[in-house]
């Protein structure tokens, strides 16, 4: 029996951050009452005309640069012609046979191989409205523009196809926002709709150069969904073609709730389209100076911000990928490493503790209570021993929930390290004194290993304030004659 080997495209979409839409001036933002931010534009009324926005043409041209394409000087708008009450012009205004960026690709890596996942376009287009059904015996169905012509970026792997497993699928989409949202041009939120992909799935048998039917997947919104969708879909091929069955080229949706796919729809062909270029806009007509401005804007991307976190902080590449996730996240990590002077340390407290807190109470980064000085101060005071790494932990929780800087909570508390000596000394002797049994123990049998009892006796009576390298030199002492 032949084992298959899964071939996956993209198509994925961002709807882009900017402050109106594609071609009108309504306010371009999530949610709402419905149909509040529409206009005869938007809504597809006759005669209305479209005006370019700008910034929108200036994230896609600054999209296709990080992803390593090269940009089409002659870009222009089409229409592509179809009818669907969310789309009140009856064609959508994209570009079709002259997209902004060309020829790109994309590194991703998955358990330590690196897969590079050649780019076919990157193109603008323009959202279409939602729709809404409700079940029940009118079977009513409702309309809401407010995300009619909205800008939106398509971003479509090339063929042939590069990747070959669920998870390089999942790293190539992380990877994508994570350079979408270091650009800032767009917000990456799966669970919004701001970022939706469409993988495309085919399996064939291993060794064979030939490529076998595929289905293209909707409605995933989240990366496990994309997985989970892909591992269903290349299951689901297998065991047709295992059993001389063939696979129908359609669109399926995911269903979320039986982790399953479902036929939506045939595939349309392209000439069903009818595009043919938008004759209200003129030609883009981009010029090399404002490529070059523009590539003058790209920040730092997240593989060479992981690198510098490697070699400049001396990071481990784990802690160097995680924490450039997203570039609020690796923001935050610089800003406290840069206050603390002890780079590893910011990273173990803030992909330790931090992030459990954030989870916790399902925050980003960027509304973090504490903030990067703050969490650079408990740092601090841990280094030069005002507090003990077992009061931290009690700290950060305290800090999470109050935002008060760590010195103020520390003195309120009480939480300073006991360092005077005398009272340190009383404390070991009462310990001493309370456990005769433990002490003959250690002083007549040699029972050394006994001393962490006493060590764990004193800093509990502390309430963990005792400096543990004190202790442990006075129960030696004590212990030794
Ligand atoms: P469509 O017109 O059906 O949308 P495209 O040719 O635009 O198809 O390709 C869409 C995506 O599907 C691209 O990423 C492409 O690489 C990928 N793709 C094409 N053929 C296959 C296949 N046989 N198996 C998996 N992916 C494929
Ligand atoms: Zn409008
Ligand atoms: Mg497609």
């Amino acid at each position: 029996m032949p084992e298959y080997e899964p071939v996956i495209g993209m198509e994925c979409h961002a709807e882009l951050l900017t402050e109106s839409k594609m071609f009108c001036g309504c306010r371009n933002a999530f949610g709402g009452e419905p149909n509040t931010r529409c206009c005869p534009v938007c809504t597809g009324m006759p005669g209305s005309l479209p005006v370019m926005n700008q910034k929108a043409v200036e994230h896609v041209i600054r999209t296709a640069l990080a992803l390593n394409c090269s940009i089409n000087p002659n870009a222009r708008f089409d229409r592509k012609n179809y009818f669907y009450p969310d789309l009140p012009k009856g064609y959508q205004i994209s570009e079709y046979d002259t997209p902004i960026g060309i020829k790109g690709w994309l590194d991703v890596e998955v358990d330590g191989k690196t897969t590079r996942v050649h780019i076919r376009r990157v193109h603008l287009e323009e959202d279409t409205g939602k729709l809404f059904h409700l079940a029940g015996e009118e079977n009513e169905s409702f309309v809401d523009l407010n995300r009619s012509g909205v800008p939106l970026m398509e971003i479509v792997t090339d063929f042939p196809p590069d990747m070959r497993s669920a998870e390089e699928a999942r790293a190539f989409l992380m990877k994508l926002r994570a350079i979408l949202t270091y650009l800032e041009v767009c917000d990456g939120k799966m669970e919004e709709g701001s970022l939706r992909c469409e993988p495309n799935v085919s399996v064939r048998p291993v060794g064979s150069d030939t490529f076998g039917t595929k289905t293209e997947i909707k409605n995933l919104n989240s990366f496990r969904a994309v997985q989970r969708g892909i591992e269903y879909e290349v299951e689901r091929q297998s065991k047709l073609l295992e059993s001389g069955q063939q696979v129908v080229q359609e669109t399926r949706g995911w269903n979320e709730s039986t982790q399953a796919t479902f036929p939506q729809r045939s595939k349309e062909v392209e000439q069903e389209y009818r595009y043919f270029p938008e004759p209200d806009l003129v030609p883009l007509s981009i010029t090399n100076e404002w490529i070059e401005s523009l590539r003058s804007t790209l920040p730092e991307l997240p593989d060479a911000r992981r690198t510098r976190f490697i070699d400049a902080y001396g990071l481990p590449v784990y802690d160097a990928g995680l924490l450039t996730d997203t570039r609020a996240l690796a923001d935050y990590f610089e800003e406290t490493a840069r206050r603390c002077e002890d780079p590893k340390a910011a990273a173990n407290w803030i992909m330790g503790d931090l992030s459990r807190l954030l989870n916790a109470s399902s925050l980003d980064i960027t509304a973090c209570p504490i903030s990067p000085e703050n969490l650079a101060g408990m740092i601090r005071l841990i280094a030069g021993g005002t507090i003990s790494g077992k009061i931290a932990k009690t700290l950060i929780e305290e800090m999470f929930t109050t935002g008060k800087p760590p010195a103020q909570i520390v003195e309120e508390k009480g939480w300073k390290t006991l360092t005077d000596p005398l009272a340190l000394l009383e404390l070991v002797k009462q310990v001493l004194d309370d456990n005769p049994q433990v002490v003959s123990d250690i002083r007549q049998k040699g029972l050394v290993q006994k001393k962490g009892f006493l060590v764990g006796q004193v800093m509990k009576f502390s309430q963990g304030k005792a400096d543990p390298k004190e202790v442990n030199r006075l129960i030696d002492e004590y212990t030794r004659e």
